[in-house]
């Protein structure tokens, strides 16, 4: 059988316009604002955007739409390269909406000279109020009859800086009583002297997004302009400026927004968190943000992965972050170095070991036939973790407790024979023997366990640090709420934990997956230091929401 999945709606276009000639290649691009860092949806426009490219002829521009000069910052810039990079594509021209001022400042002067644009001097106010309904036809502005030559010398003296901000805009003269609001004259300049990333001081009059990006298409040649479905509306003026304006015909296509459960995809709300310290930067990895997930330990086949997976849709829906961890799990389940770390130690005494310095030997990742193997030093006082013990177990308890055999992971059999106590009567260490014939892959005792446990060596085990996350948000869909998403929070997101691993982590290195055996998977986190290691839980091993759920306290 085929394993070819069926062509989404875009690749069916494409298909089809390949096959009638319309096009030898085709041009996509991907278009953020330079407004923040880019987030786990952004990664579905990316893989979506330059995906089609690498499947067919053609390839995809990275172009900043940074037509807003008051929020736009280099730093968003360069994070936005490195995110895109990181998640494994290559864009052919690196373009900015702010390169194309030239080429939109002649492009408006002709739009005034056909008397298709003229300079409304009303403020917003009164511009809203001859705006209209979608049920009620808006109204001219006094200012729609302007001559051409009164309309060039305005717009002249709007780009030499005569006029304070606000005063004055450019409009595009359609039609004010258009079934279409976003037709009834929209503006396409309005003045602002501000200091521009890239431009400077050059410029005190910007364009608006939609006298911005359909021109930058154009420019670029793209063939396939996709963007999410609030740009529907939008989608008419994009096309009535390309024709007035007799520009490349690009073409723009719509698909649905992707938005995940329990956080938030948006920069702007993003932007919150991190400048109200809800979050520690806009890479903690409790973020959706693809440096958060990258800091977090996502790998990009992941990321890349799901959104396969998700494809792309023509109407908005909710993805539960339970399948982002479902492909994150199956990637890192296949690269992870298997680690023994305990997080709650007890002590274990083997009264009847009297070796010195044995080294046992076991696979880093028995998924991986070329993992190699790795040594485990072992000896005569090691720890498990606390709740692998129970003084009174009850029925199929089949952990440790006193009488019971368990298997040490890769290493012996072990009974508890002995639960020795402090004065207060706590557990200190237990006492117990080993079967030295049930050495793993030697194992000839003959003796059944049921229960296999990770442990360690207690004189040599590295005590690390552990930054274990959850969901950023209690609720699925914070912003679906009353009142403010950020009430919502979820306050234990993280929580910090000591852990004591096997030597061998000394040697773990920031590109370094490991899974903590019956715990989860981790990655060496930035603020790591030698003196001491801290690591990022990436996700658990199972999905234990649903069960946590149920089980929270009110
Ligand atoms: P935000 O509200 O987070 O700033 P945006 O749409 O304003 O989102 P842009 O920088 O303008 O952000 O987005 C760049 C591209 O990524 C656009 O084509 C946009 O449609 C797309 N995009 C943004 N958010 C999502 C999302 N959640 N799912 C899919 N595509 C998205
Ligand atoms: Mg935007």
């Amino acid at each position: 059988m085929s394993e070819e999945k069926s062509l989404n709606f875009l690749e069916e276009i494409i298909e089809n316009d390949l096959k009638e000639g319309k096009y030898k290649q085709i041009i996509t691009r991907f278009p953020p604002e330079p407004n923040g860092y880019l987030h786990i949806g952004h990664a579905s426009s990316i893989c979506l955007n330059f995906g089609l490219t690498l499947k067919y002829p053609g390839y995809t521009n990275l172009r900043f739409d940074d037509t807003n000069p008051v929020t736009e910052e280099t730093e968003y810039v360069d994070s936005i390269k490195e995110d895109v990079q990181w998640l494994g594509f290559k864009w052919e021209h690196e373009r900015y909406a702010s390169d194309y001022f030239d080429t939109l400042y002649e492009y408006a002067l002709l739009l005034i000279n056909k008397d298709l644009a003229y300079v409304d001097d009303s403020t917003s106010e009164e511009m809203a109020a001859l705006k209209g309904t979608p049920t009620e036809p808006g109204k001219d502005s006094p200012f729609r009859s302007r001559s051409v030559e009164e309309n060039l010398r305005l717009f002249i003296g709007m780009k030499e800086g005569v006029f304070p901000d606000g005063s004055k805009t450019l409009r595009v003269k359609i039609d004010m009583a258009h079934i279409n609001m976003l037709m009834r004259d929209p503006i396409l300049y309005r003045i602002k002297h501000a200091h521009h990333h890239r431009t400077g001081n050059k410029w005190c009059i910007y364009p608006m997004y939609d006298f911005a990006h359909g021109q930058s298409d154009s420019i670029e040649a793209v063939t396939h302009s996709i963007c999410t479905l609030e740009f529907v509306p939008h989608r008419e003026l994009y096309d009535w400026l390309i024709e007035k304006l007799e520009i490349y015909p690009s073409h723009q296509y719509e698909f649905a927004r992707r938005n995940i459960n329990y956080t938030v995809t948006s920069k702007r709300k993003l932007l919150q968190l991190v400048n109200e310290k809800h979050v520690n930067g806009w890479d903690d990895p409790r973020m959706p943000t693809i440096s958060g997930l990258r800091r977090r330990g996502y790998t990009p086949e992941s990321i890349r992965d799901f959104c396969d997976r998700i494809g792309i849709a023509k109407r908005e829906n909710m993805i539960d972050v339970s399948l982002l961890e479902f492909c994150l799990r199956e990637h890192l389940n296949k690269i992870a170095l298997r680690r023994m770390v305990v997080f709650d130690p007890i002590k274990i005494v083997l009264t009847n070991y009297d070796k010195d310095g044995e080294l046992l030997s076991t696979d880093n990742n028995p998924e991986d036939p070329n993992g190699g193997t790795r040594d485990l030093p072992f000896s005569r006082e090691l720890y498990i973790e606390r709740d692998d013990f129970l003084e009174n177990p009850p029925k199929k308890f089949f952990r440790l407790s006193p009488g019971n055999k368990v298997r040490l992971k890769s290493a012996y059999i072990i009974q508890c024979d002995e639960v020795i106590k402090t004065s207060d009567g706590s557990i200190k260490e237990l006492h117990c023997t080993y079967l030295s014939n049930s050495k793993s892959g030697e194992d000839v005792s003959g003796v059944k366990v049921q229960g296999t446990f990770h442990w360690v060596n207690a004189a040599d085990a590295v005590e690390v640090e552990v930054r274990e996350y959850d969901r950023l948000f209690r609720v699925e869909d914070p912003t679906d709420e009353e009142g403010d998403f950020k009430e919502y929070i979820n306050p234990n997101s993280l929580n910090v934990v000591t852990g004591y691993a096997e030597p061998i982590i000394r040697d773990a290195s920031a590109t370094d997956r490991f899974q903590f055996l019956r715990k989860g998977y981790y990655c060496l986190d930035r603020e790591s230091k030698s003196s001491k290691m801290v690591f990022n839980r990436t996700v658990t091993l199972k999905d234990g929401w649903a069960k946590e759920v149920r089980n929270a306290k009110p």
